[in-house]
């Protein structure tokens, strides 16, 4: 250890003189360590305390699994309506549940391999794919990663490796590679890797077919070797070994134009049974809820990758009824959060139900979805908020018809939200 005068100290961690250091702390026996050893250290003893195993990674040693019916109800706080999707979701949680504590538990006298219960969530953008899946892994406190898919290209094309999904898994684990093996990886937009074409000989189809198959290897369940680029380096282990086998993974598309596909089956098969009836009850409003694997087989997905999805699920568009709902009901909804903003300051906000509906009408017109509500309610309230602070404590803000049409008017929201 180099003896540190204070006349010239260095860091006794890694040589630095004080004179290219920002800061020099010295201990009582004169040993220096500099602001760069400092924070390097904590980063490491961040990363150590990160990987007790309460960081996501205790799930097994859960004394009760929650059953479908107390996750769907979790999920009811905060997403309104999909039903269909919500119950087959929670039934794939519950049984993904109890595989890892089934394989944990190592019963391999009357050993039955219980296969991972992927899912693939079908519906319009923003009707709550994404929500329900983060929704999901805020039940079960794992790590959870949003990965889209159209980002992917076969190895060795420019684009990210399909491997790539796992490093956002393992950051979202703080590199706790057994919490992230049993975490939980949403890959939006999968219909964007469906195959083009009926001849994908012609032109190589670098981000389709070549895509799906090498994301069959992580679906089934494979150790697979990420990279684990961004985030912090691991100089002594350059690829980390994930074992895919109890990650759940959901995939999400919006699947455009699949309803046609639908219809066009159905149409046949009633043809075919003779039953004008039947082709009446049929919901042309919600052609996606009759949706079978083979319309994404259809649709350009192969079938060995529809068959890693056993379960398909779909979400209904959201009519204004629903968006109401969005604006009000979820435990985090859009009008209780700026209510709560509005009581710190100690100011009462109320949304008359003309002002709310105005703001549903606005987003129905330009077909803005739930995505769109934020933006209006942030074209209408921001005036407001910013004069917050001088408005008179204790006093009740009342947000009429008439002002939440004036303030959308003004805030030319019907344009910036077109694009
Ligand atoms: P998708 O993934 O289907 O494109 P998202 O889940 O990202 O859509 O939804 C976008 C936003 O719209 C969400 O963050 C949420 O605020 C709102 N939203 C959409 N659908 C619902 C729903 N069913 N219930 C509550 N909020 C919703």
């Amino acid at each position: 250890m180099p003896k540190n005068t204070t006349s010239k100290r260095v860091c006794s961690f890694c040589g630095r003189p004080e004179s290219q250091a920002v800061m020099m702390f010295s201990g009582m026996d004169g040993s220096c360590i500099c602001d760069s050893c400092v924070e390097q250290a904590h980063e490491i003893l961040e990363e150590r305390l990160h990987r007790s195993p309460s960081k996501g990674g205790n799930l097994a040693q859960l004394d009760r699994i929650p059953t479908p019916a107390e996750i769907k109800a979790h999920l009811d706080q905060y997403v309104i309506g999909q039903d269909d999707a919500k119950r087959a979701l929670s039934v794939a949680v519950y049984n993904h549940y109890k595989r890892i504590k089934y394989s944990d538990a190592k019963h391999e006298a009357d050993e039955v391999e219980i296969e991972k219960s992927n899912i693939i969530i079908v519906g319009e953008t923003g009707t709550g794919k994404t929500l329900l899946a983060r929704t999901i892994a805020r039940v079960l406190d794992v790590p959870f990663c949003i990965a889209d898919a159209t980002t992917l290209t076969e190895a060795g094309y420019v684009g990210d490796d399909v491997e790539n999904v796992l490093v956002r898994l393992l950051q979202a684990a703080d590199y706790n590679v057994e919490a992230a093996e049993r975490g939980i990886v949403f890959i939006d937009e999968i219909d964007k890797i469906a195959r083009k074409g009926d001849n994908p000989s012609i032109t190589r189809d670098v981000s389709g077919e070549g895509v799906q198959q090498a994301m069959l290897k992580l679906l089934e369940g494979a150790v697979v070797s990420v990279p684990p680029q961004g985030g912090r380096k691991h100089p002594e282990q350059p690829m980390i070994q994930v074992n895919t086998r109890n990650i759940l993974f959901i995939a999400g598309g919006a699947f455009d134009g699949i309803e046609r596909a639908i219809a066009s089956r159905l149409r046949s098969n009633v043809i075919g049974y003779n039953g004008t009836s039947t082709r009446q009850e049929l919901d042309r409003h919600n052609m996606l809820k009759y949706i079978l694997p083979m319309d994404l087989k259809h649709f350009g997905l192969i079938p060995e990758l529809v068959g890693r999805f056993p379960m398909l699920t779909h979400l209904q568009p959201l009519d204004s009824e629903a968006l109401l709902r969005i604006l009000t009901e979820p435990r985090n909804a859009l009008v209780k959060q700026y209510q709560a903003l509005f009581k710190m300051d100690d100011i009462e906000l109320v949304f008359e139900p003309e002002a709310l509906q105005a703001v549903v009408d606005t987003a129905v017109h330009y077909k803005l979805g739930a995505r769109g509500l934020r933006s209006i309610m942030e074209g209408i309230m921001t005036d407001f908020m910013f004069s917050l602070p001088e408005l008179a404590k204790g006093t009740t803000l009342r947000i009429t018809g008439a002002l939440a049409k004036e303030k959308i008017g003004q805030a030319n929201i019907n344009t910036s939200l077109l694009q």
